[in-house]
């Protein structure tokens, strides 16, 4: 259309139905509209927008409506783009700021200026923009024919979707640009029919953004006269937000999912190592969170404070061998144990300790495993660097890592008791023992191979029995009336049977059986425990019969010893006596071979008595029949007695023999003839030992309160080391010769040691060869003691 001026144009245009507006755009600085001036109107216009021409001629837009910009359609931006670009724009349908609808016809004849040429809607024209633009809901029509495009968005196609109408219409390719690519496909099959078209479908619109945005929608066909679509119009609506609580609602499930199958993992029979690489795999491959596919477990083991490697998955080789030992406060994993705290890292910082040549960049979730307050091992996850962190991954993953604490707790546990089980199997399977237990009806419930082989049959076929289906009825009542018994008496009870083994073997079973109770104390049944004892009572039967013959021998031997000494006694006596009455010449004279014959008789004799009575001492010491007469004593006094009867055979053999006594030695109580007898004997052997001119010295003194000492040293022969310990034993001479050279019975020493130890006293003896020897030997006073060992036999 022309612009027509003067007054046929007026007359003309004010004869016209349609508003005329003739009008010039106004730019600002920077060159952009801003506002426009009206230049001319028609009647109709007056008519249609109730403005005055007179009221509105070369004013501006925005005096004569203030609030035009308040709208969300730019008019002004829209007019200026059409009056700059010379662009026509048709059927166009606003609400306009006068709060009416119009169908608007706006074209710029000349560069700046433009009209508009509008129509009034009719009433349910403006009905329908009107609901159109107010609804909530997508509304669009699109053309499939003969054109492609978009010919009708609302107000909410725009803002949700993100384009503006005029994009929209403007861009033929538009459905492609915000349809999903996945959801193309499903668009295709509704318009080709595959899907009823009425059925609403859910498609994911691309926003202006990049965001996706879930549509439900609903398309309606529309058809030329031949039948033929030619274009959808649709309702759609926005159902993001149901759409992500639904996702959430979702995401959720598969956590717990996750979660409940990481718990249901402990009740696999499987290797540590490789329920924590199922767990981890379980974790990684929940969807919703940005995890890098790869992880790692660690867990503490022999060594508190270090984390080794047990399971993992993605990660590069260098870093297997570097993270196979992990010390704690080392690295991020290292950190998270000892500081029993997450670590998030969102990069390698400078807290990664460990690197590799080509160790991409990564970022880190670094979760401790805790039980019991306890850090058991760190679950490491990877993120990309520059990962956001976020709250709801790490409350997935504490609670990931708390269900891996309990499978790992209830493995361990679990491994405990079979190594202990173990354990306990292999020691009952290796006692020679039989053991079983029974509930409290009797049934078995287990046994050990000892026990099989006693019943003669596998375990299988004795475990769910009882001793009725195993044994004799005899046996099985016996065996029933014990268990009946310790069941009624709730404590273990020991007895002794004699059983036979399938093959024959009889054997003598110590048997105890003790009530047999569970972890909560309820009682369970019967354990017993049956030791073969018949090598033991045969033992100790035959040591019974060996006591009574060494009893009954001990016995003879008094008897024969008692007998011996008495024949024995007797002649020798008359031997003694009459070679001594000969001697004496009483009865004729002797010439000096006959004097030293008798004489020799006479010596011989003695001895043979001295030998005797020695004897005779000894094993009346050793039957217990010897006793101590204790009586109050003066030691010095006996000691001085000695040197009287000895100095004469010191002088002899010109031996300085000296007497030291101490006058601080108390009177005694004692054995005094049995203590005489021990220093005789000591004097006897030192004068005998002991060559011409040499020396001896008896030394009495009291050690402690109630011990006296006595030591007899002499400068005689000597007695060689190795032998000092024999001495002491009964008929042992250091030399054999020394009999010969010497005379002496072998005895004196011994009856010296035991008179000694009836007193409670020791006997010591030091000596040099050739240099001399000392015996030494203490007395406790039996005033104070109770009674002499040797004396209560
Ligand atoms: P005997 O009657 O032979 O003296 P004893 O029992 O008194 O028997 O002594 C045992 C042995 O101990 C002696 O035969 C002797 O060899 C050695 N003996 C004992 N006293 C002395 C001593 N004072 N000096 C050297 N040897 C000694």
């Amino acid at each position: 259309m022309m612009v027509m001026r003067g007054y046929f144009q007026k007359s003309f245009l004010d004869k016209i139905s349609e508003g005329y507006a003739y009008n010039r755009i106004i730019l600002d600085e920077n060159g952009v509209p801003c506002d426009y001036e009206f230049l001319e109107v028609n009647a109709a216009f007056e008519k249609q927008t109730g403005l005055k021409c007179s009221d509105i001629i070369g004013k501006k837009a925005t005096e004569v409506l203030p609030w035009i910009q308040d709208y969300s359609f730019d008019w002004i931006k829209f007019c200026g783009d059409i009056a700059l670009n010379g662009r026509d724009e048709k059927n166009k349908t606003i609400f306009h700021p006068l709060s009416r609808w119009y169908k608007v016809h706006v074209y710029s004849p000349e560069k700046y200026l433009f009209v508009t040429l509008y129509t009034d809607l009719s009433k349910d024209e403006e009905i329908f923009h009107r609901l159109n633009d107010n609804s909530q809901d997508i509304i669009f029509r699109y053309e499939l024919s003969p054109v492609r495009g978009f010919t009708y968005v609302n107000n909410a196609a725009a803002s949700i979707i993100g384009y503006t109408p005029e994009e929209y219409y403007d861009d033929p390719d538009m459905c492609l640009k915000i349809i999903h690519p996945d959801d193309r496909k499903l668009l295709g099959d509704c318009v080709q029919g595959k899907i009823p078209l009425h059925k609403p479908i859910v498609l994911r619109y691309i926003h202006k953004n990049g965001q996706t945005v879930w549509i439900e929608q609903r398309n309606l066909p529309t058809y030329d006269t031949n039948g033929n679509l030619i274009a959808l119009e649709g309702i759609g609506r926005d159902i993001t937000e149901r759409k992500q609580a639904e996702d959430n609602i979702y995401n959720g499930y598969v956590r717990e999912s996750a979660i409940n199958e990481i718990l249901r993992l402990s009740f696999k029979d499987l290797p540590i190592e490789r329920l924590l690489e199922k767990a981890l795999n379980l974790i990684l491959d929940i969807p919703d969170f940005e995890l890098e596919n790869a992880g790692a477990v660690f867990l503490v083991e022999d060594d508190a404070d270090c984390l080794v490697l047990k399971a993992s998955h993605g990660l590069a080789d260098p870093l297997l061998r570097k993270c196979a030992r992990v010390p704690f406060g080392k690295c991020l994993c290292g950190r998270a144990a000892s500081t029993e705290k997450m670590i998030f890292a969102d990069r390698v910082d400078e807290c990664h300790d460990i690197h590799y040549e080509g160790m991409k960049p990564h970022g880190h979730y670094c979760t401790p495993l805790r039980f019991k307050n306890q850090t058991i091992g760190v679950l490491n996850l990877y993120v990309q660097e520059g990962h956001t962190y976020s709250a709801k991954l790490e409350q997935f993953l504490v609670s990931s890592a708390n269900a891996l604490s309990g499978i790992i707790a209830r493995k361990k546990a679990e491994e405990d008791i079979n190594h202990y089980a173990g354990m306990i199997t292999s020691l009952l399977d290796s006692i020679p023992d039989i053991i079983f237990f029974k509930d409290v009806k009797g049934v078995y419930m287990g046994c050990n191979p000892a026990f099989t082989e006693f019943v003669g049959r596998p375990r299988e076929e004795i475990i769910g029995k009882t001793d009725y289906d195993l044994f004799d009825k005899a046996f099985a009542d016996f065996f029933r009336k014990h268990d009946e018994r310790t069941l009624e008496l709730l404590q273990p009870r020991h007895n002794e049977e004699w059983i036979t083994y399938p093959d024959g073997r009889k054997i003598l079973l110590d048997m105890l059986k003790t009530p047999y109770r569970g972890p909560d104390g309820l009682l369970i049944g019967i354990l017993g425990i049956g030791r073969d004892i018949t090598e033991r009572n045969r033992a100790e039967q035959a040591l019974l019969k060996g006591k009574l013959i060494a009893e009954e021998n001990d016995r003879m031997k008094s008897e024969f010893i008692t007998n011996m000494s008495h024949e024995l006694r007797t002649p020798l006596n008359s031997v003694i006596g009459f070679s001594d009455v000969l001697l004496k010449e009483i009865k004729g004279e002797l010439n000096d071979s006959q004097k030293k014959y008798i004489s020799n008789i006479s010596k011989s004799g003695r001895h043979l008595l001295e030998l005797i009575n020695d004897i005779l001492d000894l094993s009346k010491i050793e039957e217990g029949k010897m006793e101590l007469q204790c009586e109050d004593f003066d030691l010095n006094s006996i000691l001085s007695e000695v040197e009287s009867i000895f100095s004469p055979q010191a002088a002899k053999k010109d031996i300085n023999l000296q007497f030291v006594l101490s006058e601080k030695i108390p009177r005694i109580k004692g054995d005094k003839i049995k203590i005489k007898q021990v220093i005789f004997n000591l004097l006897t052997n030192a004068i005998k030992f002991t060559p011409k001119n040499g020396a001896i010295s008896v030394i009495a003194k009291e050690n402690d309160d109630n011990i006296i000492e006595v030591s007899v040293s002499d400068t005689g022969i000597g007695i060689p080391e190795a032998k000092l310990e024999d001495v002491f034993d009964p008929f042992i001479q250091v030399d054999a010769s020394t009999s010969r050279n010497y005379g002496g019975t072998g005895v004196g020493l011994s009856l010296a040691k035991k008179f000694v130890q009836m007193h409670d006293g020791k006997f010591c003896v030091e000596s040099e060869v050739y240099k001399g020897s000392t015996f030494t030997f203490t007395i406790v006073n039996q005033e104070y003691t109770s009674q002499s060992s040797y004396s209560k036999q």
